[in-house]
């Protein structure tokens, strides 16, 4: 798939939907934290769960220094509890250990490539999970490959079947230009919740469809 019908898809879904501007939604560290939330859940229930700690503890420190069965109570709404709780004490102690403080900001300064490679070398951070943080709290031109991601970019065709969420950061990022991939990544998650469902993709309603590799192969 050239980088034309990439531009194309991109077109099509912004006049399905709508334009996605970019805009800060918490800090860097905050970030963090509510996407180690977000794993096997909806983003709904880890809000729940974020704030429901948040509420409870007003910095980071207090959480490091917390009984991990206290944490897991309070984002109890966002599943998986007990490995969160345990996930979010260390991964803020390695940050800590690495920086001294509980912030991430310096990262804008790192070029991408260092940024998530620093992420990801701390236990529990994965690839999508870095470049939630990469993209989101400092606009950089990454693409998190979340389950819609992953799904959708396979059925259309730009990843192959056998590529993993995690291997396909970087091959997306090579298909879709600087500028787009924060479009692309809110566009394709729209079009997967609203369109591309996983059981049943509505194919009929697809406005990408002549450009679906999926819809190619059905018919
Ligand atoms: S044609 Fe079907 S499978 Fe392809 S993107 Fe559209 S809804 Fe998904």
């Amino acid at each position: 798939m050239n980088n034309s019908t990439v531009n194309t898809i991109i077109k099509k879904l912004k006049s399905n939907y709508s334009d996605p501007v970019w805009e800060r939604r918490m800090s860097p560290i905050d970030e963090l934290i509510f996407t180690i939330l977000t794993q096997h859940t909806s983003d709904l229930n880890a809000e729940k769960a974020f704030n429901n700690l948040k509420g409870h503890y007003d910095n980071y420190e207090n959480i490091i220094a917390t009984d991990d069965k206290k944490i897991a109570k309070l984002i109890k709404s966002g599943g998986l509890s007990n490995i969160k709780s345990k996930r979010i004490i260390s991964v803020l102690s390695e940050i800590k250990n690495r920086v001294g403080k509980l912030n991430i900001d310096f990262l804008k300064d790192m070029s991408i490539t260092k940024a998530r490679n620093w992420l990801t070398s701390i236990n529990g951070i994965g690839p999508k999970t870095a470049s939630c943080v990469l993209a989101f709290s400092f606009g950089l031109p990454v693409i998190p490959v979340d389950t819609h991601v992953h799904r959708v970019s396979k059925r259309i065709g730009l990843i192959s079947s056998k590529v993993s969420a995690d291997e396909a950061h970087g091959i997306l990022e090579n298909k879709v230009k600087t500028e787009d991939r924060y479009k692309f990544h809110v566009l394709i998650i729209e079009h997967g919740r609203k369109v591309c469902h996983s059981r049943k993709p509505s194919c009929v309603k697809c406005s990408i469809q002549n450009l679906c590799k999926f819809q190619r192969q059905i018919n």
